[in-house]
């Protein structure tokens, strides 16, 4: 699909501003550009699309995917699964970082192709069941506005924090974290490969984002955003943290990591500081948002 200026806008506001030490302009991704499936480490893929991180956790159980994109981001998640040589009737359970469009947009589609069921915190629920927008959201603007509504979700479940979510060999854990929307997850598992073992981390988006005219800190339709937005950055900094994937791929340096794989193999995306990196940056951003609220 063409990227409209609206798009790229609504990009911007849901990934905004990025800073060191992952230097790639967020305005310039486009959310449905097309990108080749490649392995992360053991059975884990990541199978989004070149602006938009979508992961499967694959096992002889069934699989596990994390996030669908939008719409037109769906019909190629599930492609990528099908171009690894999977089954995407094979998907047991579809998790989900935030109730957004540009990470769930596409969750209709991919839980209607494989008869999975969704996975979210209560708050994501909510937004994913109607398909409507979360009018105190900082991003709320309307009917007509950015976030845009997404065809309702069927066969959902609402996990708690904490809760392990298990498929045969596979057990990935819930961990709230709230701020840049109320319904905000981050999951975590293990992946193996050739003998090591590491920590994988999908990290929910960190972005303190408000629409024009509108607080962040302080928004009467989310008080407390920046209390959650803070607790979610210490708990994402304090994970387990060998491989990263965060929902906007470029806020984790995902393809500055991908760049090396041809030298290191799957190792390419290991990096114990990543966690940390992510949250330091969003925390610089947190604070310019802070300057601008007052
Ligand atoms: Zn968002």
């Amino acid at each position: 699909m063409k990227t409209t200026l609206r798009h790229l806008f609504a990009a911007a506001l849901c990934a905004a501003a990025f800073s060191a030490p992952f230097a790639t302009p967020a305005l310039a991704v486009d959310w449905n550009g097309p990108q080749e499936p490649f392995a992360l480490f053991g059975s884990t893929y990541y199978v989004g699309t070149a602006g938009l991180s979508a992961v499967l956790i694959t096992s002889k159980a069934g699989h596990i995917l994390v996030d669908g994109a939008t719409p037109q981001g769906a019909a190629q998640i599930a492609q990528h699964i099908r171009q690894l040589g999977f089954r995407v009737e094979d998907i047991r359970y579809i998790l989900t970082s935030h109730e957004h469009f540009d990470h769930a947009g596409g969750i209709a589609e991919l839980q209607k192709l494989s008869g999975a069921t969704v996975l979210a915190s209560p708050e994501a629920v909510k937004v994913l069941r109607s398909g409507l927008p979360d009018k105190g959201d900082p991003q709320y603007t309307g009917p007509d506005g950015d976030l845009r509504p997404m065809t309702p979700v069927a066969k959902l479940r609402a996990v708690r924090d904490g809760e392990v979510v298990t498929l045969g060999p596979l057990a990935v854990t819930a961990h709230f974290t709230p701020g840049h929307t109320r319904g905000g997850a981050s999951w975590t598992w293990r992946a193996s490969e050739g003998g090591k073992t590491v920590d994988v981390v999908y990290a929910d988006s960190l972005n303190a984002v408000a629409a024009d005219g509108k607080r962040f800190d302080g928004n009467p339709g989310y008080p407390s955003a920046r209390a959650d937005i803070e607790r979610s950055m210490a708990t994402v900094a304090g994970l387990q943290c060998d491989v990263l994937v965060s929902a906007h791929p470029e806020f984790s340096g995902l393809w500055e990591r991908k760049a090396k794989q041809p030298q290191l193999g799957n190792a390419a995306f290991i990096d114990g500081n990543a966690c940390k990196a992510y949250v330091a940056a969003a925390r610089t951003r947190l604070q310019k948002r802070l300057e601008a609220d007052r």
